[in-house]
């Protein structure tokens, strides 16, 4: 079985960690696919930084900061602190030394005529991941956000103001000319299963969505297209997703971003959506939407919780028959 996931950073990869463990357990046959938000990126001292497809390959990898949550393990920040110092880097930016030989080796390539999907598939081949990682477009589509201050960065308003800056609304750059990348448009078109992450729902979905024909290529799949709720009992696992939801007028609950996604057969995206078990009360509002909704255990602490994760995602794709 082909299986695509659509994600973010962090929330992605600790599902599609699950996930790899999950196929490892039952044989190892079926096949992961990511299509991972390019959103995130942006230039700093003339390097391209990748942010989501970066936690991804770090954490399938085996070679991610755990503890700190980004980064690779065994960082310093010797160079970071350079670059500070001459005043080409932002002082509330910091990047690993370990984590810029990542960024340096990227822009070479991209100024050497690589795409972006080619810049993934190099970065990729270092390690055994057990997981295809495509970006959603090769196009650049830099997420920003509207500010009382004006425009600025996604990044900008995500780490140096921690969002707490409030956001009117996020747009991507050119993103009208954008396409979706032939690995991603293949990997949709022959999919047998196609999977939207807990990743943040607006600025890490969001963006992969607003490519223009991602949407379709989705809603015209022949395979079930199911979701994992990243908000637990009203909350955010982890990170900033409420401020991102509360700008565009979305509730922080697991049912209101299954209705945001809307039901398939209502001109959205989902067939069907798993909640947290302490979310059970939304499983039969949102069958009446159309969604076909099962409340598990979604907190994904360690290899076997995440694998279940990843099995109850599966079994609801299943039981759609
Ligand atoms: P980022 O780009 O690094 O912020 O990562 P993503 O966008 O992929 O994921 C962020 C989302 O992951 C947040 O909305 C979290 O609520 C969600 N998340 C993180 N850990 C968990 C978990 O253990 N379970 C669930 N269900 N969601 C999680
Ligand atoms: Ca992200």
């Amino acid at each position: 079985m082909r299986i695509v996931v659509i994600g973010g950073g962090v929330g992605c990869a600790r599902f599609v960690l699950g996930l790899r463990e999950h196929v490892a357990r039952t044989g190892g046959r079926d096949s992961i696919e990511v299509i991972v938000n390019t959103g995130d990126d942006w230039w700093v001292s003339g390097l391209r930084i990748s942010p989501d497809h970066d936690s991804l390959l770090y954490a399938l990898a085996g070679v991610n900061d755990i503890e700190r949550g980004w980064g690779r393990a065994g960082e310093s920040e010797r160079v970071s602190a350079e670059l500070a110092t001459w005043g080409t880097a932002p002082d509330w930016f910091t990047l690993g030394d370990l984590d810029l030989g990542t960024h340096i080796a990227r822009t070479a390539w991209l100024r050497g005529g690589a795409t972006v999907s080619d810049v993934y598939a190099r970065l990729g081949s270092r390690w055994n991941l057990g997981a295809t990682l495509h970006p959603a477009t090769d196009d650049e589509v830099d997420t920003h956000v509207e500010t009382p201050e004006g425009w600025i960065h996604f990044q900008e308003w995500w780490v140096r103001h921690r969002s707490q800056l409030p956001a009117r609304r996020f747009s991507q750059n050119d993103i009208d000319q954008a396409r979706p990348s032939d690995g991603a448009r293949e990997a949709l078109e022959n999919a047998d299963l196609i999977v939207l992450a807990p990743s943040n729902p607006v600025v890490s979905i969001g963006p992969v969505l607003a490519v223009p024909g991602m949407r379709e290529l989705v809603r015209g799949s022949a395979a079930p297209v199911v979701g994992v709720s990243g908000i637990i009992d009203g909350s955010v696992v982890r990170g900033m997703a409420d401020a991102c939801l509360t700008a565009i007028g979305v509730e922080t609950s697991a049912r209101a971003v299954a209705e945001h996604y809307g039901a398939r057969d209502a001109g959205g995206l989902l067939d069907g959506w798993l909640v947290d078990e302490s979310d059970a009360r939304s499983v039969g509002p949102l069958a009446s939407q159309g969604i076909r909704a099962h409340a598990v255990p979604l907190w994904m602490r360690d290899p076997d919780s995440s694998a279940q994760v990843a099995r109850d995602a599966l079994d609801l794709a299943r039981s759609l028959g």
